[in-house]
């Protein structure tokens, strides 16, 4: 045989020899993606199916207990005292509703409650506990409008009484009578009829419930925002990196606002940063953080917009150092009874500033707050960071004293 058939057959060889190889290659490629994608659907539909099951297990459960007329509630005894007990299920008197929770989110409130055994205008113990919640009417009492059983709604912690001298004057959240309610931490809650007729709210089909029950905290937060007179473009100062300072942070990003988050802890800055704030000031004191702060304006003129969000005297104080001539401090977080703050009677005065504060929030901000959350454009994802059940609760604020916690965590009974 001539040298180039040899060749020419050899040749031949190699390239039946490579394509086979490749050809192998690629079926074992194809066969491990397969592998790997019956994992994965199996392994999703597990998630699924046990999260179908679950959501099944306690939806039975809860109807049963229903039935039996008893629920699992958290109980505020005292200083640290909560106890998960079971108590009867409310019944809806006329213009109330009784809400199955779906969620009900930790607050700081909550915390300071949960630290102090009580608190003056909001729960006396032994007291059901917890305020921020959403879930299903199960049950509309006489006259009820609006809400049958199985509408999804948020219902507000509070509601003003409308008849008094605030309420006419468009300063609900100031009103001389408001009506406080507590138990979210429960598998029912009952919703007084004020706060039906006023402060509960349908749940867009497209939010989860646990998003939704952000509307307290945030109506507070765009309230709080408003009040201090922002425009596009100022520079906001937020000092506080809990979860309120960190939904102001987030409401001026949103507003078009420059935001510097004043902040005490690492994972508070990160939170700052995805939440819009386009500088971070973390000095371990206060000198520092008021120097830092005054440097990133333009000749360290200081902010159009300082908003304490810490609710303590010495931040409050820090507010007034980093606002610029002519600015706004608004003293969102409230201190504890008795504390003074020493401000300098000159810069206030001969810099012309505006000091406020802003307690709470209104029916109106309340929509305003949903609307924001069911826009998509607040993440409202990025606040619930931790999810426990009922029986975790003492656990879950232990943590919170201990500030090493999540933003916060959504209690699902
Ligand atoms: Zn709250
Ligand atoms: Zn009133």
């Amino acid at each position: 045989m001539p040298k180039s058939v040899k060749d020419a057959i050899q040749r031949g060889r190699t390239t039946v020899e490579d394509v086979l190889q490749v050809g192998r290659d690629t079926v074992e490629d194809v066969l491990q993606v397969g592998r790997n994608t019956v994992e994965e659907v199996l392994h999703v539909g597990r998630n699924t199916v046990e999260e179908v099951i679950e959501v099944g297990r306690n939806t039975v459960e809860s109807a049963r207990r229903l039935g039996q007329g008893t629920m699992q509630a958290a109980v505020l005894h005292g200083r640290e005292d909560i106890r998960i007990e079971d108590v009867p299920v409310p019944q809806a008197a006329p213009g109330e509703i009784i809400v199955q929770v779906g969620a009900a989110l930790t607050c700081g409130t909550d915390l300071k409650v949960f630290r102090r055994g009580y608190h003056a205008r909001m729960i006396v113990p032994p007291a059901l506990f917890g305020h921020e919640l959403a879930g299903t009417v199960v049950q509309a009492g006489e006259g009820v409008e609006g809400f049958p059983a199985g509408s999804r709604v948020v219902a507000l912690n509070s509601a003003p009484c409308g008849e008094c001298y605030f309420c006419k004057r468009d300063q609900e959240n100031l009103c001389d009578d408001l009506l406080f309610n507590n138990g979210a931490y429960a598998e029912f809650i009952r919703i007084p009829a004020r706060i039906v007729a006023k402060n509960t709210l349908l749940v867009p089909a497209h939010v989860p419930l646990e998003h939704a029950a952000l509307t307290e905290p945030l109506a507070c937060a765009v309230h709080g925002f408003e009040d201090s007179n922002p425009h596009p473009g100022d520079t906001v100062a937020v000092i506080g990196g809990g979860p309120l300072g960190l939904m102001m942070v987030h409401v001026a990003a949103l507003a078009g606002c420059n935001v510097i988050a004043i902040v005490r802890h690492d994972g508070q800055a990160d939170a700052a940063q995805q939440l819009g704030a386009a500088h971070v000031v973390k000095a371990p004191t206060i000198r520092k953080a008021i120097k830092e702060t005054r440097e990133l304006t333009e000749n360290e003129r200081g902010v159009d917009i300082a908003i304490e969000a810490v609710g303590l005297p010495e931040a409050w104080e820090e507010a007034l150092e980093i606002v610029r001539k002519g600015g706004t401090v608004n003293f969102f977080g409230g201190c504890a009874v008795g504390t003074r703050v020493s401000l300098d009677t000159n810069r206030i005065h001969y810099g012309d500033m505006t000091l406020k504060a802003t307690f709470h929030h209104t029916p109106a901000i309340c929509r305003k707050a949903l609307d924001l959350i069911a826009s998509g454009r607040f993440q409202a994802g990025a606040f619930i960071t931790g999810r426990a059940r009922l029986y975790e609760l003492n656990r879950v604020f232990e943590k919170l004293m201990h500030r090493n916690a999540e933003i916060k965590t959504a209690i699902v009974p």
